[in-house]
C-alpha cells in the first residue's frame, strides 16, 4: 500500500481585504494540526453575501502582498476564474476528483461560519468531501443554534489531530486558536471614517489600500 498523501488544507474567503483575523488563527491552527501548507481560495461572487467592494484582481493582489513573507500560505485562484458563483462544495468536489479518494482534505472556517454552515449550498455533503478545521472567533457562540445541529457537530468532532492526516474526510476539529477581533467589515468602515488600520492587517496590504483608494466611500 502506498503512503497516504499529505493533508491538503484550504481556506476560503472573500478577503475583502485579507487581515490578521484570517492569517493569525490559521497560522496557529497549522502549528496545532501540523499543516505544511494552507491554500487560500478567494471567492467569486459569494452567493449568500453582498458583492465585494474590491475587484477580484484587487483582492488577489492583497492576498499576494499578505502572504509574500508567509511561506505557509499559497494562493489558488480557481474560484475567480469561473463565471458562476463559487459554491464551496463544488470546489471541494473538483479537488476531490483531482486528488483522488485517499487524499486527506480539510476546509478551514471561523466559528461564525460553523454556526451558519447549515445555510451553505449542499452543506450536508461537505463532510463527505473534507474535514472541517474551525478557528475560534471572538463574539460568536460556541454552541450550535439547535439541538439537531449540535448533535451533527458532536457526531463528527475529534480532538485527535493524527486522524485528520489518516482519514480523507468526515471529521471536525475545533482548534485552540488566538482570538483576533478583526473583520473585513470593520476595516472597510474604519477606512470610510478615515481611521487608522494599524495592527488590523499587514502593512503592505494597508499601503495597497491607500494607493488604490479602496473602501473610502
Ligand atoms: P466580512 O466582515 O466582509 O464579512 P470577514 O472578515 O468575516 O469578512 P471573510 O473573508 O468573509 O472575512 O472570512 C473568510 C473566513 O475567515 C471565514 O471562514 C471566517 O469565519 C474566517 N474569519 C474571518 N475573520 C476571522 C477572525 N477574526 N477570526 C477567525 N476567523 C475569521
Amino acid at each position: 500500500m502506498s503512503e497516504i498523501p499529505a493533508l491538503h488544507a484550504l481556506f476560503g474567503g472573500t478577503f475583502d481585504p485579507i487581515h490578521y483575523g484570517h492569517l493569525r488563527p490559521v497560522e496557529a491552527l497549522a502549528r496545532q494540526v501540523g499543516l505544511q501548507q494552507v491554500t487560500l481560495l478567494p471567492n467569486n461572487l459569494p452567493p449568500h453575501r453582498p458583492q465585494p467592494a474590491a475587484s477580484a484582481a484587487q483582492r488577489v493582489a492583497m492576498v499576494k502582498l499578505a502572504i509574500a513573507d508567509r511561506p505557509l500560505f499559497r494562493l489558488d485562484e480557481r474560484e475567480l476564474q469561473r463565471a458562476t458563483p463559487s459554491w464551496t462544495v463544488e470546489t471541494l468536489a473538483e479537488l476531490r476528483l483531482e486528488r483522488g479518494d485517499r487524499q486527506p482534505l480539510a476546509f478551514i472556517i471561523g466559528q461564525d461560519s460553523l454556526l451558519s454552515l447549515h445555510t451553505w449550498h449542499r452543506w450536508q455533503d461537505l463532510l463527505s468531501l473534507c474535514h472541517l478545521l474551525v478557528c475560534q472567533r471572538p463574539g460568536y457562540a460556541t454552541k450550535m443554534e439547535s439541538a439537531e445541529l449540535q448533535q451533527w457537530l458532536d457526531a463528527h468532532l475529534t480532538d485527535d489531530t493524527t486522524l485528520l492526516h489518516r482519514q480523507p474526510a468526515g471529521l471536525i476539529f475545533l482548534a485552540d486558536t488566538p482570538l483576533v477581533p478583526v473583520s473585513a467589515t470593520e476595516i472597510r468602515q474604519r477606512r470610510r471614517r478615515g481611521e487608522s488600520l494599524d495592527d488590523l492587517l499587514p502593512p503592505a496590504v494597508t499601503a495597497f489600500i491607500d494607493r488604490e483608494g479602496l473602501y473610502s466611500e
